[in-house]
């Protein structure tokens, strides 16, 4: 069964471009409950260790550049089969293949400045989830703190 939890940046770009609260809306308007939120920043060790996976990447030192560059919100948010749902809502990595109306389309100008973060699987979600949010500061429907993480070691 799909997962009803995902994880969201947005970026240092969305929130330059004074564009929280379009994007709120946006996925509000997707289906989507805010589950926890918060406005932060990310310090250099941070953006490296969440984005560990592109460490070998050629613009892995330009993406941990931009996501440093100026304060984020990051948000769980709940819907039935979330991740994918979510991705759909977002649009293409890379703004100018994206779907018109999607949410890159209308507020992203290139890949690296694309608005907003996405989760690419239910594990990934957990795990972004748990990078910056305790059990405690998650509140799905009932209210509850529903999602369990896996244990950390
Ligand atoms: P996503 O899952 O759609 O966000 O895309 P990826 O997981 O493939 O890449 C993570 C992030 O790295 C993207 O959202 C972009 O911000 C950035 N990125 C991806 N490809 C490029 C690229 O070719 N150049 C630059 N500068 N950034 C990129
Ligand atoms: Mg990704």
């Amino acid at each position: 069964m799909k997962g009803n939890i995902t994880f969201t940046i947005l970026k240092p770009d969305a929130v330059k471009n004074q564009n929280i609260g379009n994007i709120l809306a946006d996925i509000n308007a997707g289906g989507f409950r805010i589950v926890g939120m918060k406005y932060t920043r990310l310090r250099r060790e941070e953006a490296e260790a969440f984005y560990g996976i592109h460490r070998e990447r050629p613009f892995f030192k330009d993406l941990v550049d931009f996501m440093t560059s100026g304060p984020i919100v990051v948000a769980v948010l709940e819907k039935e089969n979330a991740v994918e749902e979510f991705r759909t809502l977002i649009g293409n990595t890379d703004p100018q293949k994206a779907d018109e109306g999607t949410i890159r389309a209308k507020y992203a100008k290139s890949i690296d400045a694309n608005a907003v973060h996405g989760s690419d699987s239910d594990e990934n979600a957990r795990l972004e989830s748990s990078f910056f949010f305790a059990q405690s500061e998650l509140f799905t429907e009932e209210g509850g703190v529903q999602i369990s993480y896996p244990q950390q070691v």
